[in-house]
């Protein structure tokens, strides 16, 4: 039994009334480390214990699915021997989308075995409909797709915010008729269509609403127009409303969030109760000050008052390096001294930068994980590999097909491809019919023809292995059938690389499951959902040091934190731009600083190889906002070089620019949560660039992770 008094008793005032409100909608607004989170699962152990709320009454919503598998075990500690803790419902907003969508998604015409498209298959999907551009063109356009819905916007809306002609209202139309016709969703649908069908189907509504009885929101301020329009929708009357947040740590602007949902829910929601937490518990003041000197410099901001106990600890260390070699070893050397490997964190602006780190930790045997870099997931033969079993689970799902049904080799080229999509209209777009159809009336070659037919074949065997055998035989069947261990075998072989590993570890994940198409279809999802985990392993529960976004730390502490790069144009990334882009920057800062408990060091190189080539660094504005008695500097800060006057640079100023753009949409990509999956085919190309160069000496774990040790 859980001991809600002296649960209570851990609390600070302000956190206790925070627990204890629980009839007017209540937002608590507050710093970095001042106990939001603290507050949600004590509301909830509070709420089943004390208030007597069924556990399955409850609806919390994360920002990650790291942070609501935490968010779980926090609560199931705090109500220790109490059954219900399984029955609540905490989940991400996405993973809730999906929750929602396989239960009643039927009722606005999705059938219960839709599979999550990403970011790529959407992509494909978007270049199917439009076969004359190339996807270099189109990619942009799909970026402004996954815009419009993250703002809640459909084709039929009017798009004029989103400063776009009507072509694009033609392909936005295009592509979600398609998307609905194959009956798959894209990661925005998740919010999208479960809108669409609480707004339809009035009685799904009625049921929400007399399932959950109190909903909490994390990290509230970086909701979406279409996260915040669900919102409201799932919060019926004299259902209790809780959202937590700091306007400060708002930085997925450019994934559509809006920091004025936070600032605006005392609007939306008449009687709001608003606390503040001003106890910061994580940091050391000495790490709070450097924090508050460079957060104070934004100007649409809600001043906060945050304060911290912990005074003693050393001042932060300003470095001054060399080049990002310099930079990782001597971080390396820090790490060496004391061996706190699992309690250090590196945390750097764009996934880039860890290569530097990976490849001097590796020689110096410090054991580290990257937390999202390459996602296994997005991994050729692992793609390749669950195509398969999309399209297994979903037999219209031609973006799928269309990926596998030549790969490796069988004979349909792209004139037997289009006689097969011929009989999509008789066949209501089942990709298995169109084969039988034409095999049946002779429309391939004799090659062609019997390509289709083992690829049939081979799907019906599947299907009817599903369900009957072991989820693990199937895959594996698929796998080496469609010739996909053949021809990975021969690749590995020629270079030397571990894909074929990277099969078996897919299979291995999948072993965890239900073996039917259920539990495959959970699979898919977690997948989709989380692409940094594979099956229910998380890298960042593996032991070494941490390297990581500062956009994935989300939510995170860390006893010490290193914040790597800290350069113009690289952090802040995006110079010259708008000052709303400075600010988002800036609150990035803030939050890579707030992850620190006790040390914290910023570093910032001179020079810096950027594609291949060296570029002279500036320090970052940030460092002149934070006043110079507040850190210890160690080495040379690099006079002002005037980069223009450097013969050449201006071209490498233009190739750094563009790296910045690639990596930045890169951010996403990474790690852990579910904003991430917005990134575009340039930044994967990046990511596959650098990753491809370790690719020889890295040894890739089953969760998708490298770890050297
Ligand atoms: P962020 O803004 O980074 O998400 P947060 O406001 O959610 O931070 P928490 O993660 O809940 O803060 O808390 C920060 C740290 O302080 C955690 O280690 C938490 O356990 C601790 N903490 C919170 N409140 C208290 C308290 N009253 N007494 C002791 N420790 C506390
Ligand atoms: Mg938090």
């Amino acid at each position: 039994m859980a001991d809600i008094v002296s649960m209570l008793e851990a609390l600070n005032e302000q956190q206790r009334e925070a627990v204890l409100e629980n009839e007017r909608p209540l937002l608590v607004l507050a710093g970095a480390g001042s106990g939001k989170t603290r507050v949600i699962t004590t509301k909830i152990a509070y709420a089943v214990e004390k208030l007597g709320i069924p556990a399955y009454k409850i609806l919390a919503v994360t920002f990650t699915n790291k942070a609501a598998s935490e968010m779980k075990e926090r609560v199931g500690v705090m109500l220790d021997g109490n059954s219900q803790v399984e029955d609540c419902t905490i989940r991400t907003f996405h993973s809730f989308g999906a929750w929602l969508l396989r239960r009643f998604g039927s009722e606005i015409g999705l059938a219960s075995n839709f599979t999550i498209y990403d970011d790529d298959d959407s992509l494909s999907l978007l270049a199917s409909c439009f076969p004359n551009y190339k996807k270099r063109e189109l990619d942009p356009v799909m970026r402004k797709i996954s815009y419009a819905k993250d703002r809640a916007l459909r084709p039929s809306d009017n798009l004029s915010s989103l400063k776009v002609d009507g072509t694009f209202k033609r392909m936005y139309e295009a592509y979600e008729k398609k998307l609905r016709n194959i009956g798959n969703v894209d990661f925005a649908d998740l919010i999208g269509r479960s809108i669409e069908l609480l707004q339809e189907k009035p009685e799904v509504l009625d049921w929400v609403h007399r399932r959950f009885s109190m909903i909490l929101v994390d990290e509230y301020q970086d909701s979406n127009a279409a996260q915040f329009n669900l919102l409201k929708l799932l919060a019926g009357q004299g259902c209790f409303i809780c959202v937590v947040g700091d306007d400060d740590q708002s930085i997925y602007r450019f994934r559509g969030a809006e920091v004025q949902n936070i600032l605006s829910f005392p609007e939306l929601y008449a009687g709001t109760r608003i606390i503040k937490l001003e106890q910061n518990y994580r940091s050391t003041k000495h790490i709070l000050d450097v924090a508050n000197s460079v957060i104070q410099h934004n100007k649409g901001r809600h001043a906060k008052k945050l304060w911290t106990a912990k005074t003693k600890g050393s001042k932060p260390n300003l470095i001054y390096i060399q080049d990002e070699q310099d930079e990782a070893l001597r971080v390396s050397n820090i790490l060496l001294s004391d061996k706190k490997f699992n309690e250090s964190a590196v945390l750097y602006r764009t996934n880039a930068q860890s290569v530097a780190f990976e490849t001097v930790f590796k020689r110096l045997s410090i054991p580290y994980k990257v937390v999202g870099a390459l996602q296994f997931y997005d991994r050729e033969e692992v793609k390749d590999s669950l195509a398969l079993l999309f399209l297994l689970t979903n037999e219209k799902d031609e973006v799928n097909f269309k990926r596998m049904i030549n790969k490796p080799a069988r004979g349909i080229g792209p004139g037997a491809l289009d006689s097969i999509l011929s009989f999509a209209s008789q066949t209501d777009g089942s990709i298995f019919a169109m084969l039988r159809l034409a095999i049946a009336q002779n429309v391939l070659s004799a090659k062609a023809k019997s390509g289709a037919s083992q690829f049939l074949r081979m799907f019906e065997h599947a299907q009817a292995m599903l369900g009957e055998g072991e989820l693990v035989d199937c895959a594996n069947f698929l796998i080496r059938e469609s010739g996909l261990l053949d021809y990975y075998q021969e690749v590995d072989s020629q270079n030397s690389t571990g894909k074929v590993g990277n099969l078996e570890a897919l299979v291995n994940a999948l072993s965890s499951y239900d073996s039917s198409l259920e539990g495959l279809l959970l699979f898919l999802e977690q997948l989709s959902l989380d692409p940094t985990t594979l099956g229910r392993e998380d890298p960042r529960d593996k032991e070494g040091v941490t390297l990581i976004t500062m956009h994935n730390t989300k939510g995170l502490e860390f006893d010490r934190v290193f914040v790597a790069g800290l350069e113009e144009e690289l952090f802040p990334g995006r110079a010259n731009e708008s000052d709303d882009d400075i600010e988002e920057e800036r609150r990035i800062f803030y939050v890579a600083v707030t992850r620190a408990r006790n040390e914290l060091y910023l570093l910032c190189a001179r020079a810096r190889k950027i594609w291949g080539r060296t570029s002279f660094q500036h320090p970052s504005r940030f460092l002149d906002e934070v006043d110079s008695s507040l850190v210890n500097v160690q080495g040379i800060r690099p006079g002002s070089f005037d980069t223009s006057s450097y013969q050449g640079l201006s071209s490498l100023g233009e190739k750094r620019r563009e790296h910045q753009q690639s990596s930045t949409s890169s951010w996403g990509s990474s790690g852990g949560s579910l904003i991430q999956k917005g990134f575009g085919s340039n930044a994967k190309t990046f990511a596959m660039k650098t990753v491809h160069s370790e690719g020889e000496t890295g040894v890739l774990f089953p969760v998708g992770q490298r770890v050297y040790s």
